[in-house]
């Protein structure tokens, strides 16, 4: 029987809140309950957005709650020739195109389309930049004019055919990725977005059960795409329920007044982190210890 690789893959944009501490639970419980490997990556590729003192948060928080991970931590920065080297194989593919909207271009051309058709993330991309001519395209990337890079959804959805996924406890659900529209799958500022980075490094470090909070949830559609195309494993998915504040609100990193280092810095204690993270047997371990960390 294959191991269980599961892992944590916080963004360094924040200090870790009880959300958080509940999703990292899940995701070494369900490593150590199956004698796994629990893994722990910093999702770090928004390098306006990361610091690296939320990032020595995470560890201490880590530290703090005695969620030992195995191995070294991944630090998406550290990979980016990895993501270029995926980006070319699909460009290969004549899946991408250069896009060169702004935010401002894009909500223009969505308010001046009256009804622009919405996905999960918001209205989709109207697709400008897929009807330039591909000289067009070539003179203003090698003008230097910043660029991402967008898959074309519907072609690669085509390509592949049929695409599912196990989710745990579910069965088999079916993907719809083009709800998405043309997704960015390079930053401009980066070879990769969310997306490509969370599924290669997924493929790459073996993980076979990916834990994560519920809004995540339709992006595994575009995950799925990504690793048919690419040729690569599918995990199990177990999307848990997100916490929320007693006003039923998502817990957001702003919330700085429910930060694990604030509740530390209180005297609250791990057990009492997770006890109102609603995980209520945090500390009912397996034997098995875990490494590193
Ligand atoms: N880095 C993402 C976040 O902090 C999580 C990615 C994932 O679990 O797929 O929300």
């Amino acid at each position: 029987m294959q191991k269980r690789v599961t892992r944590f893959a916080p963004s360094p944009t924040g200090y870790l809140h009880l959300g958080h501490a509940h999703a990292a639970m899940i995701a070494w419980a369900r490593a150590r309950e199956a004698g796994g490997q629990f893994l722990l990556r910093i999702e770090n590729i928004d390098a306006t957005r990361c610091r690296p003192e939320y990032e020595a948060g995470i560890l201490d928080d880590m530290a703090w709650l005695c969620l030992g991970w195995d191995g070294p931590v991944r630090r998406q920065q550290d990979h980016l020739p990895e993501y270029r080297a995926v980006l070319e194989q699909l460009r290969a593919q004549g899946l991408l195109y250069p896009c060169f909207c702004t935010r401002a271009d894009i909500a223009r051309e969505v308010a001046a389309s009256g009804q622009a058709p919405h996905g999960p993330d918001g209205p989709i991309y109207p697709g400008t930049c897929a009807r330039l001519s591909a000289a067009e395209a070539g003179d203003r990337i090698a003008a230097g004019e910043a660029h991402a890079w967008r898959l074309r959804t519907r072609v690669a959805h085509h390509r592949v055919g049929a695409l599912g996924y196990e989710e745990e406890g579910q069965g088999r659900i079916i993907c719809a990725p083009e709800v998405f529209g043309d997704v960015v799958l390079a930053r401009k500022d980066c070879p990769g977005s969310y997306h490509l980075c969370v599924t290669h490094d997924d493929a790459a470090q073996g993980v076979t059960l990916v834990t994560r909070g519920k809004e995540l949830r339709a992006a595994t559609d575009i995950h799925r795409l990504i690793q048919a195309l690419m040729g690569w494993p599918a995990p199990i998915y177990a999307h848990h329920a997100l916490l929320t504040d007693q006003h039923g609100a998502k817990l957001s990193k702003r919330d700085g007044a429910l930060s694990l280092r604030a509740l530390r810095a209180e005297g609250i204690s791990p057990a009492e982190a997770f006890r109102r993270a609603g995980i209520k047997d945090a500390f009912r371990r397996p034997a098995r210890a875990s490494s590193g960390a």
